[in-house]
Order: C-alpha cells, then sequence, then structure tokens
C-alpha cells in the first residue's frame, strides 16, 4: 500500500453521530484526542428526526431534533473533532491498532466507540416493504405533511407511536391507532394527551395483517386478537412504530452481542475488547433517551481518555 492511501492512524475513532457519538466526540475533543466520528449514513441519527425534544434538560421550551444534533454538532466540532459524513463498512478488533474501513478511507484507530444506534422494526407483513413511500412510513417528522387533512393508521403503543401520533394530528384529518393489546404502553402525559386529542381515535386489541399493494395505501386489513374477526380500515397512510433493532451485524463474531443483537458493555461502557467501548442505542435496550445516550457516550469518552493514558499511547 502506498504512503498516500496508507490507513489514517487516529487516537479515537467513533462510530455513529447520534447524541452518543457527538457527546463522546466533544469529550475526546476537549481532551485534545482530535477524534474522527464516521457519521453514518443519517447525520444525527434517530434524534434528527425527532419532531420536538421536551425532556432534554436544558431547553425548557423543548427543542427540535435536528436543533439538538447541529448544536451537539457545532460544539463538538468547536473543540476539534473531525466529522466525516461516511460509513463503517469493516472493523478489524483482532489487530491493534483496530483496523476500520470507511466507503472512503481505511483507519488504524487505538480506541474505538460505537454508537451505530438502532433502525425502527418493521411489520414484516405482506405489502409492507413494497408501499414504503406510497404511503407506509416510519417517520412522521419526514413524511407527515404528505398527509394534510387525510387519514392515517398508526401502529404501536409506546411513546414513540403516541408522540407520533400527536405530531400528524398537526397534519391529518384522523389519526387511527392500531394497538396490539388495549393498554397503552406511553407514560401518563403522552396518554392523557392522545386520550384529550379529538383528532385521535383507537383501536384496540387488533393488528395489521396485510397492507393491499397498489399505486398508493388506501386501506390495511386487520385482525381483532380477541375475537379473530377480520376486518379493513379505510386509509391513506400507515405509521409504523414498534421498537427497534441495534445497528450491530458489522460486530458480530467480534464483540458479545445479546440475544436481540444489543452489544454487552460493563457499567463503565467497557465490550469485552479493551480499548472497545459502545454508548447509546446499540448497547441500551432500557433507557433509550438523549439524555441516556449522551451520557453513555460521555462515559465512554472518558474511559477511552484513561485507557490512552494508561496505555502510554
Ligand atoms: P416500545 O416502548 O418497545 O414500544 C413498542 C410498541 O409497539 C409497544 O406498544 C408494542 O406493543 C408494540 N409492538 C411491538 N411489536 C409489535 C408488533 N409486531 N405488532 C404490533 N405491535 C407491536 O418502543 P418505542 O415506543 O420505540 O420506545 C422505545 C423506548 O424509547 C422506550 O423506552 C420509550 O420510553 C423511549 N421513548 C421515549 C420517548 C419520550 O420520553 N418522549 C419518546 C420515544 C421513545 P406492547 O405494548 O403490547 O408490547
Amino acid at each position: 500500500m502506498t504512503e498516500e492511501n496508507s490507513p489514517r492512524r487516529v487516537k479515537m475513532l467513533i462510530i455513529g453521530s447520534g447524541p452518543a457519538g457527538l457527546t463522546a466526540a466533544l469529550y475526546a475533543a476537549r481532551a485534545n484526542l482530535a477524534p474522527v466520528v464516521l457519521s453514518g449514513m443519517d447525520l444525527g441519527g434517530q434524534v434528527s428526526k425527532t419532531h420536538a425534544i421536551e425532556n432534554y434538560p436544558g431547553f425548557p421550551e423543548g427543542i427540535s431534533g435536528e436543533g439538538l444534533v447541529k448544536a451537539f454538532h457545532e460544539q463538538a466540532e468547536r473543540f476539534g473533532a473531525e466529522i466525516i459524513f461516511d460509513v463503517a463498512t469493516e472493523v478489524d478488533l483482532s489487530q491493534r491498532p483496530f483496523h476500520v474501513t470507511s466507503y472512503g478511507e481505511e483507519f488504524l484507530a487505538d480506541t474505538l466507540i460505537i454508537s451505530t444506534g438502532a433502525t425502527a422494526r418493521t411489520l414484516d407483513i405482506p405489502g409492507e416493504e413494497e408501499m414504503v413511500g406510497r404511503g407506509v412510513s416510519y417517520c412522521a417528522t419526514c413524511d407527515g405533511h404528505f398527509f394534510k387533512d387525510m387519514d392515517v393508521v398508526v401502529v404501536g403503543g409506546g411513546d414513540s407511536a403516541i408522540e407520533e401520533a400527536l405530531y400528524l394530528t398537526h397534519h391529518a384529518a384522523k389519526v387511527t391507532i392500531v394497538h396490539r393489546r388495549d393498554e397503552l404502553r406511553a407514560g401518563p402525559i403522552l396518554k392523557k394527551r392522545a386520550e384529550e386529542n379529538p383528532k385521535i381515535h383507537f383501536v384496540w386489541n387488533t393488528v395489521l395483517t396485510e397492507i393491499p399493494r397498489g399505486e398508493k395505501v388506501e386501506s390495511v386489513k386487520t385482525k381483532n386478537l380477541l375475537t379473530g374477526a377480520e376486518s379493513a380500515i379505510a386509509t391513506d397512510g400507515v405509521f409504523i412504530f414498534i421498537g427497534h433493532t441495534p445497528n450491530t451485524e458489522l460486530f458480530e463474531g467480534q464483540l458479545t452481542l445479546d440475544d436481540r443483537g444489543y452489544i454487552v458493555v460493563d457499567g463503565l461502557m467497557q465490550t469485552q475488547v479493551a480499548g472497545v467501548y459502545a454508548a447509546g442505542e446499540a448497547a441500551d435496550p432500557h433507557f433509550r433517551q438523549v439524555i441516556t445516550s449522551a451520557g453513555m457516550g460521555a462515559g465512554a469518552a472518558i474511559q477511552a481518555i484513561r485507557y490512552l493514558e494508561e496505555a502510554g499511547l
């Protein structure tokens, strides 16, 4: 390999640019480590697609996801973090420094922070995949405005589903939440807001069985889980919010993952490979909040800084 395309040596490489990755970058940059962040496909990750964040301290009026990510980004860059719009495609943790390949570059990293986040789960029912972009969506902030004065169905009963359903009421005429049980998993504040919103209607104990294919979504087929009765709901759109899967395929066989694919870390964000840390939703099936991801990112960076000092790197 020639000098000009030999791998770039860095003290810290951060994979992923959500709250965990950008917070880790801020801490590492302030320790003069000149961290490099591979942003992944979506700069800012899931939070950049969140309409409003009302539970991140310091913003009493709330802040948009995009606004918060922009602030994280600017703050990390101000202290010398380098954020590259690129995706890690291969990782070799068996050699030191760790070898990471992206589409544009190769890196040799003394420490690695994995903050690759998670991706929305799909229902895996007939028609779902084919109708994405024709009325099926996993992001209300991205696609809600296409449904002005129309009817939409929201699937799920967690905080995401209710938060996004409330957002959709700003555009749609009617929002029907289809939930597989008769009780919401979402917290009391969101639950109350949804119950009091005249545009929101609930269909309980029901799952979607098919999204009929066509030019655009016109209906969904449903099944009542208590009675077994099959039915259909006329709708212009289907928004699906049924949880997430961690983006950790790249590390299979190299790091310990739990049975759902989350990276196993100890209380100090350490994976089982010394010098490799994981933070945010890739390693967190429990909290999944912007503030907890940011906290994990800070912790991972602090530990990585200590590791570098102790190793004399
Ligand atoms: P979640 O809490 O896991 O909820 C997923 C929902 O989808 C549940 O209601 C679940 O039903 C339903 N579901 C799962 N698989 C399904 C399937 N195959 N068919 C039909 N329904 C299905 O996921 P989330 O709402 O994305 O939230 C994840 C975490 O982020 C949570 O800890 C949440 O508190 C947090 N969060 C917080 C906020 C906030 O604080 N403002 C906002 C968004 C997310 P069951 O209820 O029957 O299991």
